[in-house]
């Protein structure tokens, strides 16, 4: 009796794994992000993400807004990759700041109708927060933070802050539902903007889109956000990150004055972000943001493993410490032992003016 009931619910674990998935036509939903009537480029790496799925895939975009910026970053999502075979548009004040609970009501509206294999977002913090709701009302489990797909079902993410790569299969029901690391889909620049036809537009209906308790559960207050020319650090070409060593929020204008000479986004280690050298959404790592550029540089940050997880895939890595033992070293293409007090005057003095 003991056993047929052991058996029985070893049997519904998963070490029963289930059939996995075929899915006999794949066709991708992509959540896009959108601000200021553009297209944020991590949502187009999603899109390069759904291509990986296979050959076949029809690739829909979803954006929803109640501005007129909605129709600009709808033209530019119809333009901005060849796999796109249409962009589907939701516009309602629902929208016009995006709160996760509308915005996983309405991928569960736009699913229904729709049907889709997959929906993928990237895994920034409008991802992040819609993608585990949408999954709930869908009664699905998502798969997050994915850096590769193999199969339309078999996909690779990090695990152990990046320190080792785990292959994973989806077996549950369909919409399979992914975010995924922008930086590891990189779109190619002869994808971007080289379509020669348009994809359509249409316009979601929303007319099933009551205003239900858990639409209204969040209100959008305000957005705080510094004025800066800077490029953004998810997107930037060379990011320069300060740590714990400046010591000081008066120093870090530093590491500030030499990212502006270099045209660079600004990061900052968590040791530095807590001992409020700089504001949080410049760290850097595990818990903030996972950056790839082509230059990354380092001054005075140990190289603990959480903040390596953010930084390790960018192409060129410099780090400057006065530790010749620091782990930063071991993933660092270049680096240099020295006092950044005295690297950093030298590099502002040497690197000519930003024209
Ligand atoms: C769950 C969890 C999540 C975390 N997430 C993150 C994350 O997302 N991002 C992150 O960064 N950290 C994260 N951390 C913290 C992480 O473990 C480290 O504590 C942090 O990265 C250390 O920051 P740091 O290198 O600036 O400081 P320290 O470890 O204090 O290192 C300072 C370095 O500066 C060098 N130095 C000192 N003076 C000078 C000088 N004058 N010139 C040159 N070099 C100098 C020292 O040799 C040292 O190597 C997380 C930790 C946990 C537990």
């Amino acid at each position: 009796m003991a056993t047929s009931a052991m058996l029985r619910a070893f049997r519904n674990s998963s070490i029963f794994p289930r059939i996995a998935p075929t899915y006999r036509s794949l066709s991708t939903l992509v959540l896009a992000e959108h601000e200021g009537g553009t297209i944020k480029a991590s949502s187009i790496s999603a899109v390069e993400a759904a291509k990986s799925l296979g050959e076949e895939n029809s690739v829909s975009v979803l954006l929803a807004g109640s501005c007129a910026s909605l129709k600009a970053a709808a033209d530019q999502a119809a333009l901005c990759h060849p796999s796109i075979s249409e962009v589907l548009v939701a516009e309602s004040d629902h929208f016009t700041y995006p709160l996760a609970e509308p915005w996983a009501k309405l991928v569960h509206v736009v699913q229904q109708k729709g049907g889709y294999s997959h929906i993928i977002a990237a895994s920034g913090s409008f991802g992040k927060n819609i993608i585990p709701r949408a999954a709930a009302l869908l009664d699905v489990s998502p798969v997050t933070d994915v850096t590769n797909i193999i199969e339309s079902n078999i996909f690779v993410r990090p695990i152990y802050a990046g320190n080792a790569l785990c292959t994973v299969r989806y077996t549950g029901s369909s919409p399979c539902m992914l975010t995924i690391r922008a930086t590891s889909f990189s779109v190619p620049s002869t994808s971007a903007g080289s379509k020669p036809t348009l994809a359509p537009i249409d316009r979601v209906d929303l007319s099933t889109f009551g205003e239900d308790d858990a639409v209204v559960k969040s209100r959008y207050i305000k957005l705080s956000s510094e004025e800066t020319e800077r490029p953004d650090l998810g997107n930037a070409r060379v990011v320069i990150t300060g740590g714990r060593a400046l010591k000081s929020a008066e120093n870090f204008k530093m590491i500030e004055k030499l990212a502006e000479k270099l045209g660079a986004a600004v990061g900052a280690t968590r040791a530095a972000v807590d001992a409020g050298y700089v504001p949080n959404d410049l760290q850097v790592g595990q818990t903030g943001k996972i950056v790839a550029p082509e230059l990354y540089m380092a001054f005075g940050v140990s190289g603990a493993i959480q903040h390596i997880a953010g930084m390790r895939d960018s192409k060129v890595i410099v780090a400057v410490n006065k530790d010749a033992d620091a782990s930063i070293f071991q993933v660092a293409d270049y680096g240099l032992v020295g006092d950044l007090f005295e690297v950093i005057p030298e590099l502002l003095e040497k690197l000519p003016e930003k024209k």
